[in-house]
């Protein structure tokens, strides 16, 4: 059996080196150029589920260099004004899963670093600067990609990991649509020194910040310490594990404040997506005018060349179909709203799902459409809610800016907040429901 994956990203690598663990032929093909194009985001939160597919996929050192890589674990989460007012603080020991072995925790992951991590030890599998066009399934059940450089690949079985704008998507189900949220986000980098350090919230100097205005904007930080040179209990520092690894010089690893805004596109120009660098970071800046000066300083400190705008798009329901030798994974198939943080945990457990189908497969256990198919079913189950609740925490419907309604909704949010946070059990009851598709084996 051979597997033919289009795209290195998070589901894809994480699915290529499940099956080469596992002896089974796979070849990526990705449309960069090189291991280290494209920014490709500062921050992803792995929770219990991508460790989990994590462990399962990758070799052992190569999953303790994962958690050698990880920033250092968060305290506090906290919701805030706009003006830096506290509604409400959880401690992360409030959230399910916090502790115990690396693979049942959440990490604070460098995009680019787990990028370069997932590509490790992977030269012979994956093809740098293949832009897959389209494919063709033949009679023999075999499966043929064509990329844009006139290149082909044949396999038993096409998996389509080409996040969001996924083509084999367009070609496989062209009726799984996606539907725009209306928002936009813009997301930056601070260095983090003693200076940008006191421009952040108190509670939020070692965790995760929410900051919600009276526009229904809303702002995040994450802080990122890199715990270099503690030892992670395997008798080598972090440090000496990450040297190991050539391909990790090109990490990210300086301590940093990842920030981002996210606006209705009523509010922001029509050419948002377009702009970029210190053009982008004072658009940032202007869209939270009133917002308190230590936010603004934080943007205006921040490095213009790794300032991003993105729309925020969310996948349309699709009806189940009839499993085939072409399948997907990740924002391929169910592009999420990062509103829970769970598309990148979401694409790293289809991953798991699908290799340990396929090793079945290879084992004469189940044919290669039977393990498609349950693979599929069950996917869909998770994915669907994952999507869902990604969209309710991040749906603007304009309230807040409607006259006389609007200063209301704000206000009762407000109050809604701080109500939750005096009262323990209501915070417990909220953390489980960010937690629910984070961790979500049990769906
Ligand atoms: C601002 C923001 C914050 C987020 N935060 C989180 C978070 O905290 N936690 C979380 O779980 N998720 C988060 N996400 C979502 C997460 O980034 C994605 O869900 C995740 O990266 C999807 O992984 P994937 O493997 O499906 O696709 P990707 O990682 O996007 O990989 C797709 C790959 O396919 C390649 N490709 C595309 N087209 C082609 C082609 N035609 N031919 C060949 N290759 C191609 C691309 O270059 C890329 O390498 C966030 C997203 C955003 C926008």
């Amino acid at each position: 059996m051979k597997v033919i994956i289009v795209g290195a990203g998070t589901g894809g690598m994480c699915l290529a080196h499940g099956l080469r663990r596992a002896g089974i032929e796979v070849a990526v093909h990705e449309r960069d150029r090189t291991r280290t194009t494209g920014l490709h985001g500062y921050r992803v939160g792995i929770s219990p589920n991508g460790a989990r597919a994590l462990k399962a996929c990758l070799d052992p050192e190569l999953f303790a260099t994962f958690v050698a890589t990880t920033a250092a674990p968060y305290d506090t989460l906290a919701m805030l004004t706009e003006r830096y007012r506290t509604l409400l603080t959880m401690s992360f020991d409030d959230l399910p899963h916090t502790g115990g072995a690396p693979e049942d925790r959440e990490h604070n992951v460098s995009r680019m670093t787990l990028r370069q991590v997932l590509f490790t030890g992977m030269e012979d599998v994956i093809a740098f600067d293949r832009r897959f066009a389209h494919y063709e399934q033949h009679p023999d059940g075999r499966v043929t990609a064509f990329f844009d450089d006139g290149s082909s690949d044949t396999g038993d079985l096409l998996v389509g990991a080409d996040g969001a704008g996924s083509r084999v998507r367009r070609q496989y189900l062209p009726h799984a649509t996606h539907t725009e949220t209306g928002l936009v986000g813009i997301g930056g980098k601070t260095l983090l020194t003693g200076g940008t350090e006191a421009l952040l919230p108190e509670p939020v100097r070692n965790g995760f910040g929410m900051y919600f205005d009276r526009r229904g904007q809303f702002g995040i930080t994450h802080v990122m310490r890199m715990p270099w040179g503690t030892s992670t209990g395997v008798g080598v520092t972090e440090r000496e594990l990450v040297d190991r690894w050539p391909g990790l010089r090109f990490d990210n690893t300086t301590d940093h404040v990842s920030w981002a805004i996210t606006t209705s596109r009523t509010l922001a120009p029509a050419d948002v997506l377009e702009r970029e660098g210190a053009d982008l970071v004072a658009l940032a800046g202007e869209l939270s005018a009133g917002w308190d000066a230590r936010w603004l300083e934080l943007i205006a400190a921040s490095d213009p060349g790794a300032a991003v705008a993105l729309s925020i798009r969310t996948a349309d329901p699709v009806p189940a179909w009839t499993p085939s030798t072409v399948t997907m994974i990740g924002d391929a198939i169910h592009t999420m709203t990062p509103g829970r943080g769970a598309g990148a945990n979401t694409a790293l457990r289809d991953a798991r799902e699908l290799r340990d189908r396929l090793v079945r497969v290879r084992d004469g256990e189940l044919s290669l459409l039977a393990a498609v198919g349950e693979y599929e079913d069950l996917m869909r189950r998770y994915s669907s809610l994952a999507v869902r609740e990604s969209l309710e925490f991040m749906n603007d419907d304009g309230t807040a800016r409607r006259p006389l309604i609007g200063p209301l909704s704000v206000l009762a949010q407000r109050t809604g907040l701080r109500v939750v946070g005096r009262i323990p059990a209501a915070k417990r009851r909220m953390a489980r429901g960010f937690q629910k598709v984070r961790d979500s084996e049990l769906v």
